[in-house]
Order: C-alpha cells, then structure tokens, then sequence
C-alpha cells in the first residue's frame, strides 16, 4: 500500500484527522506522497497564516540553528533582547513573557492575572476569580479544561482547578459569550474577587462565532469599571488572520494582557508569549515562571522574521479585502445545503421557551439560539457564512443534506482538492493562508460550490 493508506489505516486516537498525509508544502500548497496538490484551507488552525516554509522565516531559522539554538533562561543570549525589544515595540506593551505553545500562554495569563488580583487588587489569597466564556477554548491542559464547557474536553479529567471558567460561584449564573449582561452580572455580584476576565475575539473553535460590534468594547468598559484585567487570547484571532493585526482592534480594545502563539512563528517553531505593562508583568518575580525552551534564540529568530513577514507582506489589509471577496463569494453559491440566513440582525425579544416556539423559529428562519433559560431573551442569528478578514467558515444545513455530514463534505472538497476541516458537527472552518492570491480564494470557492453540488 502507499504511503498515504498505509498511515490512514493506522487511526489517530487524539484528533480525526482527514485521510490526507502532508509530505511538503509552500506557501497555500500541500503535496503529499504521491505528488497531489492541495490547497491548504486551514492553515494548521490559523499557525501558517505566513504560508508554508516561507522563505524569510525558513532563512531565519536555519541561520539561527547554525549558531546557536538554546541557552536556556539560566543565561543571556543575544537574541531574546532583540526579540522582547521587537514585539513588545510591534504589540505596544512594556514587557513580554516568552512561551512555547498556545496553552502555555494562555497559562501564564492565568497565573498573571492572579497574581496581579493578590498583589495589586488586594484579593484575598486563595479566592482570585478568572471569568471565561462558555463554549470557549483556549487549549488542553488541566487549567484550560477546568474552564471549558465541552464535554469532550473536560469529561474524566478531574478534579479541576476552581474559581475559573464561566460559571462563577455561589450564583447560577454562567457566562455565555456575546452576552455582555452576563459579564456584568457576574461582575457586580463577585466584582471584588475577580482578577480577569479571559476571551476570544472571535470563538474558533466554537465555529467562528463572531460576536456583536461593540461585546468585547463593553466587556472592556466593565473590566475598568471593576477594576478586572481584560485578558484576550489572540492565539488563533490574532497577527492578521481576520483583517486586523488583533482581532480586538476591530472593536478598539487594548488588552491588558495579550496572548498570542500559532502564526508568531509562522507555523516553523513553536513560540508564545503573554504580553502585558510593567505594572502586571512585574508581579511575577524571578524563578516564579518560566520554561527550559521559552525565549530561546530558534524561537526568537524565528518569530521575529515572522512578524515581518506579516508587515512586509501587507497581510493585514491583504487579508481584510480578501475576506471580504471570499465571504461574497461564498453567500453566492446557491445551496440548499448553505443555512439560508445571513443576516447578522441581533432581535431583542421576550419568547416563552417552549417547544413549539422553538421549533417554529428554527424551522422558519434557520437559526441558531444562543441564548438558553427558560425563555428567549435574545436572538443572534447566527449566519451560514460567517468571519472576519480570512477566517471564515460556513455551516451545513444537515437536514437539507440527505443525511450527509461536513465532514463528508470536507472528503468532497478534499477530493476536488482542497483541504478543509469541521469544527463541531456541521461547521466547516475555512481559513487558508493570508498569501492567497485573489484567483486563488475565487478557485477555492468554486471548488466549495461544485462540492455542494456533489452530495
Ligand atoms: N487558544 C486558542 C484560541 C486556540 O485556538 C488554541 C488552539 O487551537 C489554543 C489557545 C491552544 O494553543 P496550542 O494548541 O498551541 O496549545
């Protein structure tokens, strides 16, 4: 057997990978094996938004690799300085923590926003309160999960770690996304114990969940109000990838504490960081966080060539027009398998929860129901083609489909070659890298459209 069918027999027990063995890749393009192209439509969650092996980054890390490549933070090297210098100048921050993966940083949020709620807020030790959203993610390990409302992220892996996530104590209430009144509520309730407030620009794994103009501009308002840092995971959002360099610049926000991974690197090494002012960053004391491979000069090297790229390469405002191209291109496509609804109309409305109500609604508008209780106090109509800049995706309307799924359709689109994967059940996320050409997005989205017609 090839190659190919050799490894796809071989199952994954940790992802559900697409039957599709990537040997190498530059810039949209992944070849496998036996010579086929790919157009890489999710861009390793968002880590490739450079394009694979981009020149400038691959020069970067090999002439780093030949000199040197860890010191490790018990030493000085000669990189990480000009590094901090670099993005802490490119983001606007005073200083920077370096990490590796995503999860790390987002740890290190965490731990950053305690700390700064004992020392500077005057919390009481051992009751610091870290609000995040439902439906959030924001990585795999034991404290990420602890806030994580998906079972399949959480089930069978307690106990967890307490006061963090989006249900807070002794109320009932949980935090959803986009629900600012819930922010506010859990704020005013238990304003004095909470250290931070931790969010999504836009909820990628949840399925691209854009949230109203104006939620995290609100949400930063009462983090002020309440004296609650306002932490944003830019990790999958963040450098480009939706038509701003932050996805917070869409509502004008600056966070307080900045988290960013993934594309830092673009897609070549795995470099994070946690960025913030002196006054949060200095409340953690040498030898209270760190990690062997943080900060090394490969990373360094690597991340600032990558961050050039984005400049260098006009990314931003590439990535902005584009996405706007392809959102058209898309809600053009005639498909009864596209949810028809495309509006992004939020309708304040007081609806008895019942069944037939539901129903109802659903059957008639195709809509998705954010909000939940025991009756509907509002309705976001969640639009079949939805994102910002290139990270976009479209839902899949499964009872127009004859029982087929996305990820049969991800097989088509595969087929037809281009590379694409579900995020929950009938959610495809589309999110190629930002060096797409114009001719190359339009193909994609007649490769989508021929697809639909497929199943
Ligand atoms: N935060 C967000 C928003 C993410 O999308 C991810 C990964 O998908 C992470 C954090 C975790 O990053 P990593 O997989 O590098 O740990």
């Amino acid at each position: 057997p090839s190659i190919t069918s050799a490894l796809i027999m071989d199952k994954e027990h940790t992802y559900h990978p697409l039957p599709v063995v990537f040997s190498t890749a530059q810039g949209i393009w992944v070849i496998d094996p036996e010579g086929r192209r790919y157009m890489d439509f999710l861009s390793a969650y968002s880590a490739v938004n450079q394009g694979h092996c981009h020149p400038e980054i691959v020069a970067a890390l090999c002439e780093q690799a030949q000199k040197l490549a860890l010191s490790s933070r018990a030493f000085y090297n000669d990189v990480f300085g000009r590094f901090a210098e670099y993005v802490t100048k490119y983001f606007g921050y005073d200083m920077v923590l370096p990490m590796n993966t995503g999860a790390e940083a987002v740890e290190t949020g965490i731990k950053l926003a305690r700390k700064w709620g004992y020392m500077r807020k005057g919390i009481p030790e051992g009751r610091a309160i870290v609000v995040a959203c439902m439906d959030n993610f924001h990585g795999r390990t034991i404290g990420i999960i602890s806030m994580s409302t998906d079972p399949d992220s959480r089930h069978g892996f307690g106990p967890y770690l307490p006061l963090v996530g989006p249900k807070c104590p002794s109320t009932e209430r949980t935090v959803r996304y986009n629900h600012v009144e819930d922010l506010e509520a859990v704020l005013e309730a238990h304003g004095e114990f909470v250290a931070g407030f931790l969010v999504e620009p836009i909820q990628g794994e949840a399925g691209i969940v854009v949230p109203d103009d104006g939620y995290l501009r609100e949400c930063k308002r009462l983090c002020e109000r309440h004296n609650v840092l306002f932490i944003a995971d830019e990790i999958q959002t963040g450098l480009a990838r939706t038509g701003k360099m932050l996805c917070v610049e869409h509502d004008g926000v600056r966070p307080d504490i900045l988290l960013l991974g993934k594309a830092l690197s673009g897609g070549m090494y795995p470099v994070s960081v946690a960025l913030a002012d002196r006054d949060i960053m200095l409340c953690i004391k040498p030898g209270e966080h760190g990690s062997t491979y943080g900060g090394n000069p490969l990373g360094c090297a690597t991340a600032m060539a990558a961050l050039k790229v984005l400049k260098d390469e006009n990314m931003v405002e590439k990535s902005a027009r584009l996405g706007e191209r392809f959102r058209e291109l898309l809600r053009n496509i005639k498909s009864p398998m596209l949810k028809t609804g495309t509006y992004e109309v939020i309708v304040h409305h007081y609806i008895p929860l019942t069944p037939l109500s539901l129903l109802l609604f659903m059957s008639q508008i195709k809509i998705d129901i954010i909000s939940s209780g025991n009756h509907i106090s509002k309705f976001s109509f969640l639009p079949s083609v939805r994102g910002r800049g290139l990270l976009n995706a479209i839902v899949i309307d499964e009872a127009q489909s004859n029982g087929k799924t996305a990820w049969q359709l991800c097989l088509l689109l595969k087929h037809r070659g281009l590379l694409a994967k579900p995020t929950h059940v009938n959610i495809i996320r589309l999110a190629p890298p930002l060096t797409i050409t114009e001719e190359e997005l339009i193909n994609g989205a007649r490769i989508i459209e021929l697809a639909l017609q497929d199943i």
